[in-house]
């Protein structure tokens, strides 16, 4: 490991807090994390209750060979780490009509499910999957990998091959516009416009070029943490703490000591750490609402639409559910008037889209014998002081209508313990503003370029990582933040 004395201070553990921690542990600069929480992990952290285990957050692992490459820089094998594995079905779709489509990883298998379940012509399934991957090829490099916000980046030849592409990248028209065109079964569109709920956003306003998030599943597929999600943080901690990274859980930072234009250190209680390098994980909006002076406030566009956040009901269940496999959604009956109310922003629609995640269908110890571990998750606005306690009431019954029509059974008389997330919770917990799953949401074309960027402008020294910053939330865009701050920080050391 090469040597380098330049003390850098993390703020946050969440996924990319620990993904920097270790690179820059690699270039062998000193490194220490600092967490509020009493655990590494932020938003993807576990939790037990009656013998049932929970991912709290996310759910759904894809593009792992990211949480591999920290493995291999660090001169590791992964798999002594973490084990994953890929998943033959990604997701079970459910329909009001009693339709259930199987959503195959393979493409054929895919393309003969929607012909055999809904008279689909297997090519033009085939031509649209190949169409999002071609999408996906093109903008991969510019979108995620690099810092939008440096000139470089734009003088690269692979960028400017990806310009002379924009025409057919979908830009200008939405999700929802880009699949009504291609399919006219509205079963099929919906199976597609979710896919900008991935990264908290609307179909019938996000561009269309997020179809691209097809490509992830079709192109490489969904993979499955053998251990539950939670495993992922616990792996890269072990990693990050055998090569040298300090971590101090139950330590809040409070503010950012700034001095003649550069960073100078964190404050943590009374204490001040020394740093030549401060890499922030916690949300954008925070760092310059809580942890900077008002005077670095004036850059910080507070206006940015957040991304949708989530009621989540974790539910203990003493029956196995034989028509679930892990990840099933139950569609709701009118998709747009669904987002309609989560662009409002104030009511939560009366017949939501359910997502049911059951691990334990895969780890028998997730639940006791002849149970399952149901994580029942719908998606909501940010939070607006709306009066959430009501709010859960009413959904909890619209939740459990829903699911006893259309698996025809009766829940309640099944869930045995009983635990629920809210937009509140959220930001308590990862002091994610508003409770937002994914940061600022991807709603419009210029989304990508309104997000903060990995570094500050105004101080040297200070970077950002993580959700609320580009490239944007979900595990392997938070894992390219840190790749994109690693490359920053190195180039920024290498011109002192
Ligand atoms: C319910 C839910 C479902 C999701 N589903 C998926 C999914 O299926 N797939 C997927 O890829 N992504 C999913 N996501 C998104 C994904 O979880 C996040 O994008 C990712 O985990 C965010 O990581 P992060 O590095 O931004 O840090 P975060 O997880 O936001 O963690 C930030 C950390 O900073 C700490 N912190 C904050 N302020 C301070 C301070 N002042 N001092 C010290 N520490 C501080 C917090 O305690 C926290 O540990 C989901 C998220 C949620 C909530």
């Amino acid at each position: 490991m090469k040597k380098n004395k330049r003390k850098v201070s993390v703020i946050g553990s969440g996924i990319g807090g620990l993904a920097i921690a270790v690179r820059l542990a690699v270039n062998g600069f000193d490194v220490k994390v600092f967490d509020s929480n009493n655990q590494p992990g932020g938003k993807a952290v576990e939790f037990s209750v009656n013998g049932f285990r929970f991912d709290k957050g996310p759910s759904l692992l894809t593009m792992p060979e990211k949480i591999d490459e920290l493995f291999y820089i660090a001169g590791k094998n992964p798999a002594d780490y973490i084990s994953y594995s890929k998943m033959n079905e990604n997701c079970r779709y459910f329909f009001e009509d009693g339709n259930v489509i199987k959503g195959y990883a393979n493409p054929k298998q895919f393309a003969n499910e929607l012909h055999k379940k809904e008279n689909v012509p297997r090519n033009k399934t085939l031509r649209f999957l190949r169409r999002n991957e071609f999408i996906f090829n093109s903008t991969n490099y510019l979108f995620l990998e690099k810092s939008l916000h440096k000139l470089k980046t734009y003088l690269s030849f692979r960028v400017i091959l990806s310009a002379l592409k924009i025409p057919w990248l979908n830009l200008f028209s939405s999700m929802h516009t880009v699949n009504s065109n291609t399919f006219s079964n509205p079963k099929i569109v919906q199976i597609f416009n979710r896919y900008a709920t991935y990264n908290g956003s609307n179909p019938y306003q996000a561009p269309a070029v997020l179809n691209s998030i097809t490509a992830l599943e079709f192109k490489d597929g969904a993979f499955f943490a053998d251990k539950g999600m939670s495993s992922i943080a616990k792996a890269i901690y072990k990693l990050a703490k055998e090569i040298g990274v300090k971590f101090y859980f139950n330590s809040e930072v409070d503010k950012i000591k700034v001095g003649n234009g550069k960073v100078e250190g964190i404050i943590v209680g009374n204490k001040v750490i020394a740093s030549d390098i401060v890499v922030c994980n916690t949300d954008i909006h925070y760092v310059y609402n809580k942890l900077l002076s008002k005077e670095f406030n004036v850059r910080y566009r507070n206006n940015q639409e957040r991304s949708s956040s989530a009621i989540i009901f974790y539910w203990g269940v003493n029956k196995i559910f034989n028509q679930l496999q892990i990840h099933n959604i139950l569609f709701s009956k009118d998709y747009k008037s669904e987002f309609d109310f989560i662009k409002e922003g104030k009511k939560i629609y009366s017949d939501p889209t359910i997502y049911i995640n059951v691990t334990s269908k895969k780890i028998k110890s997730d639940a006791p014998k002849d149970s399952e571990n149901w994580f029942v998750m719908i998606n909501v606005p940010h939070d607006n002081s709306q009066d959430w306690d009501k709010i859960i009431k009413q959904t909890r019954i619209q939740i459990i209508n829903k699911i006893n029509r259309v698996l025809k059974t009766s829940v309640e008389d099944y869930i045995i313990c009983e635990s629920v997330v809210d937009p509140r919770s959220i930001e308590i917990e990862s002091h994610s503003f508003k409770g937002a799953l994914y940061g600022t949401s991807s709603n419009t074309k210029k989304s990508a370029f309104f997000r903060h960027p990995n570094f500050s402008k105004d101080i040297k020294g200070l970077y950002f990582c993580g959700g609320s910053v580009h490239p944007g939330g979900g595990i392997p865009l938070v894992l390219s933040s840190a790749k994109i701050v690693e490359e920053l920080i190195k180039s920024d050391c290498e011109r002192k």
